[in-house]
């Protein structure tokens, strides 16, 4: 295992390289791909090996169909959820799912309830960000009677504000959802920014409640990492994916 930062590790799996967070991983199963897998150019099969390593059949996986909005989909016992739904966050009840985002670049954003009662996968790009999806989704979970205080995040691999610079149009679309935004930019020159995508979901995480020490940031930026992660912005759109996947831990009881 290859120690990163804050507790994230690189492990081998079956199907090869996979990354975790200690403290997400204490209270909930889950585990972020890397190019072992892309998504693309055979995803039944891809999805039925990422099934595997959660003990389930590629069926038990729910997958959306992205949008970079601010839709959230309920996973729950014995109610089916349509594949491929459009939604950017899935927040699930059911340890008999797997619930799943793709990214590559976009920040993928993992949650669990330290006491086991519920787990989220968002999919936070710069648009979906922009539309504060991760608070809108620790808020959803707060309407279910978890206490935001009681939540671990984790966020993985994505682009660093090092290798994503946007224009004026994406800095006033931050601007004009929250002032908070002009912490998210450092100038670039040239009417360019770089922006921070990880800062701004903590910040949105911590907004809705939670605790800032329990939200890990991977800082593994994608565009950097090409030999493990998929990047948009670095090879195009034709690239593969990566998946951020997460199942509820039923409790055990004594
Ligand atoms: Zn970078």
């Amino acid at each position: 295992m290859v120690d990163i930062a804050d507790g994230w590790h690189w492990r081998e799996e079956a199907w090869g390289a996979a990354l975790q967070q200690d403290a997400l991983g204490a209270v909930a199963a889950h585990v972020i791909t890397s190019r072992a897998l892309n998504f693309r150019t055979q995803p039944e099969a891809d999805y039925a090996a990422l099934a595997r390593t959660f003990g389930r059949s590629a069926g038990d996986v729910v997958r959306v169909t992205q949008m970079h909005g601010r839709a959230i989909v309920h996973v729950r016992p014995g109610e089916d959820v349509p594949n491929g739904i459009e939604a950017d966050a899935i927040i699930s009840t059911d340890p008999a799912r797997v619930i799943s985002v793709r990214v590559a670049d976009c920040v993928p954003v993992l949650i669990a309830d330290r006491h086991q009662r519920v787990v989220a996968a968002v999919h936070a790009g710069w648009k979906g960000t922009c539309a504060a999806i991760a608070e809108a989704t620790v808020e959803a979970i707060a309407a279910q009677d978890v206490a935001p205080g009681d939540l671990v995040a984790a966020i993985g691999p994505s682009i660093g504000s090092c290798c994503y610079q946007v224009d004026s149009r994406v800095r006033h679309s931050f601007l004009a959802m929250t002032p908070d935004a002009a912490a998210w930019m450092g100038e670039d020159g040239m009417e360019r920014w770089k922006l921070d995508l990880w800062q701004a979901n903590v910040d949105q995480l911590v907004r809705a409640g939670m605790r800032e020490d329990a939200i890990h940031v991977a800082r593994v930026c994608t565009a950097d990492h090409l030999d493990r992660c998929f990047s948009h912005r670095a090879e195009g759109p034709t690239t593969g994916r990566m998946v951020a996947a997460i199942r509820l831990r039923a409790p055990t009881r004594c």
